[in-house]
């Protein structure tokens, strides 16, 4: 089954208002004619509803990088998926390791998120992925399967295919070291695999899986052309619309 790749730019802490608008403008204008694959942009929560605006009207779709669980309440310094529908945001990525690492992002955390995410109708992004220790000590594909079964814990088939997993190994974050095309292969061959085990054979055929970890122009069409690869999720390479606009443009760059 073709399923349809999906890449997405992870902004982090990064930019200033002005500075958001004007990189939205130029994925938009470089990104908007692939027009069968899904492109998404997570701003900082600063520039949201600006990069929103600046996007109406194209194809380039809108994620936030965290949110709480709860549609509202007293917990001041949160957001809700209530209020990030709101905003026009289509997906939110849960449980990327650098909340995991330094906010102490939990398991069952991710879980309740990805369950409330589909209550409100926006997609999740649902990172995951080992350490260096832990791929070392040969624990990668425990982790993997630890963090994925609880963020699928509340979901039903229907729910869980919609949903998009991030394989990142945390190793390969920021640190310019890809996993490679086999290594990443393998494991999200084995995610398929669990996928199928929770739910059933369809469900897991169409879930995306997008790889992230020091993703570039040079090496994504490699990694993006493996069969169990979707798509990819992009942090230090997002942040110049030239370089995404190449990541984005894995096929042609092929040809
Ligand atoms: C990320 O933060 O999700 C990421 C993959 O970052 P980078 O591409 O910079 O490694």
């Amino acid at each position: 089954m073709a399923r349809r790749p999906i890449i997405a730019g992870n902004w982090k802490m990064h930019l200033s208002i002005a500075e958001s608008l004007a990189l939205a403008s130029e994925v938009r204008d470089r990104c908007s004619r692939f027009r069968d694959r899904d492109v998404v942009v997570a701003p900082p929560l600063t520039s949201l509803y600006a990069v929103k605006e600046r996007l109406a009207d194209s194809r380039i779709q809108l994620a936030a990088q965290n949110c709480h669980w709860a549609a509202q309440g007293a917990y001041t310094g949160e957001v809700s998926p209530t209020q990030l529908k709101d905003l026009g945001c289509t997906h939110v990525i849960v449980g990327h390791s650098e909340r995991r690492q330094y906010f102490g992002e939990t398991d069952e955390w991710v879980s309740r998120k990805v369950r409330s995410l589909h209550d409100h109708d926006l997609v999740p992004i649902i990172c995951i992925g080992e350490t260096l220790e832990q791929r070392e000590a040969g624990d990668t594909m425990s982790v993997v399967s630890t963090q994925l079964e609880a963020a699928l814990a509340a979901l039903s088939g229907d729910e869980a295919r919609t949903s998009v997993v991030a394989y990142e190994p945390v190793w390969a974050i920021g640190t310019g070291r890809n996993a490679t095309p086999a290594q990443a292969q393998e494991v999200h061959a084995a995610i398929r695999r669990l996928i199928a085990k929770r739910f059933d054979a369809s469900v897991a055929d169409a879930v995306r899986i997008q790889y992230g970890g020091s993703v570039k122009p040079e090496n994504a069409a490699e990694l993006l052309t493996q069969p169990d690869i979707d798509g990819a999720l992009v942090g230090g390479a997002s942040l110049k619309s030239d370089s995404f606009a190449r990541i984005v443009s894995f096929r042609e760059e092929l040809a």
